[in-house]
Order: C-alpha cells, then sequence, then structure tokens
C-alpha cells in the first residue's frame, strides 16, 4: 500500500514539473542557445540554423533581409546617418563586421563603408537577380545577406560597402 502510494506521488510530481511552455518562453531560449552556442564556438567557426530557427531570433524585418536577401528602403534605416564611434556587429550572430573608422556619406541611404573590419570577416557572392550583376555580400560566419559591394566608393579602396541597416548591430565605442 505505502508503496503504492508512494508510487502515485512520483507520478504527480514528473506530471506538475513538465507543463507545457508558452512560445515566448521557447522564443527567449532560443535566442540563448545561439548565443551561448556562438560564444563556445569562437567567432571564427561557422553558425548554421535552420531558417525556423532564425526565424525565431529575429524581428520579422530582420528575417526578410537578413535571411531572405531584402533590402530596406533607402533613408529609412536606423545607422545610414549615424556617425558614432564604434563597431558595427552582424545582426544575426553577433560578428564584428564593420568599424566607424571606415564609415563615410556615400549620399545613398544606406550605410557605407569602404572596407570590412577585416577581410575574412565577408564572403561574397555574384549576384544575377534584378537583371544586374551585382556582387552580394554575407557574413562569413553565418551566412546572413548583408548587402553588396560596388566600385565606385573613395580611396585608398574604391570600393562601397552597401549594407542594410537591419542586418546590422551598433556598439558605440567604450560601451
Ligand atoms: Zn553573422
Amino acid at each position: 500500500m505505502m508503496i503504492c502510494f508512494c508510487l502515485f506521488l512520483l507520478h504527480f510530481s514528473l506530471q506538475v514539473s513538465t507543463p507545457q511552455e508558452p512560445q515566448n518562453r521557447v522564443d527567449r531560449r532560443a535566442q540563448a542557445m545561439v548565443n551561448v552556442e556562438g560564444g563556445r564556438k569562437g567567432m571564427d567557426e561557422k553558425i548554421s540554423r535552420t531558417e525556423d530557427e532564425w526565424r525565431r531570433v529575429l524581428t520579422p524585418e530582420q528575417f526578410y533581409i537578413l535571411r531572405q536577401k531584402g533590402t530596406e528602403r533607402a533613408f529609412t534605416g536606423e545607422y545610414w546617418n549615424n556617425h558614432d564611434d564604434g563597431s558595427y556587429l552582424c545582426a544575426a550572430c553577433e560578428q564584428e563586421l564593420f568599424e566607424a573608422d571606415h564609415k563615410y556619406d556615400s549620399g545613398s541611404g544606406w550605410p557605407s563603408f569602404w572596407k570590412p573590419v577585416r577581410k575574412e570577416a565577408v564572403t561574397e557572392h555574384d549576384d544575377l537577380s534584378l537583371f544586374m550583376r551585382r556582387v552580394e555580400l554575407v557574413c562569413s560566419r553565418c551566412d546572413s545577406h548583408l548587402g553588396h559591394v560596388f566600385e565606385d566608393g573613395p580611396e585608398p579602396t574604391g570600393l562601397r560597402y552597401c549594407i542594410n541597416s537591419a542586418s546590422l548591430k551598433f556598439v558605440k565605442r567604450g560601451k
């Protein structure tokens, strides 16, 4: 009789310890999983996620631009007119991509840089969409879409790295 009672208690405690989790709990866990794994893997190792996982940790606008190669409208993003000193990280995986020192006013309405913080941080792909030949830029760590690079930038490189604000996370120097 006592054993039956104990088994009943055990069964009951297992039932109450595994409640259904609300959706927002799952989202925070997914975000934490990206951060923990990112920290453990180091910044040079690739991150691969399913699109469902990315959808859970990014805002709808970030998901559209970073994962579906979207483009924000010119002069609407957060950083095209940002002149603060600091670093620009990938909004998806937080790899450092660009420095404020290499940012310039291109007049395009998108954040523009004449070089990445290091060339290994961005990967170039041929982009033949929209009846044009362009060079697409993706983050080398998580393969998220950033923007394009054009050959009409200032010296010394002559390049214009034209990046969506939504693909970036700005960290002010000293913070
Ligand atoms: Zn990234």
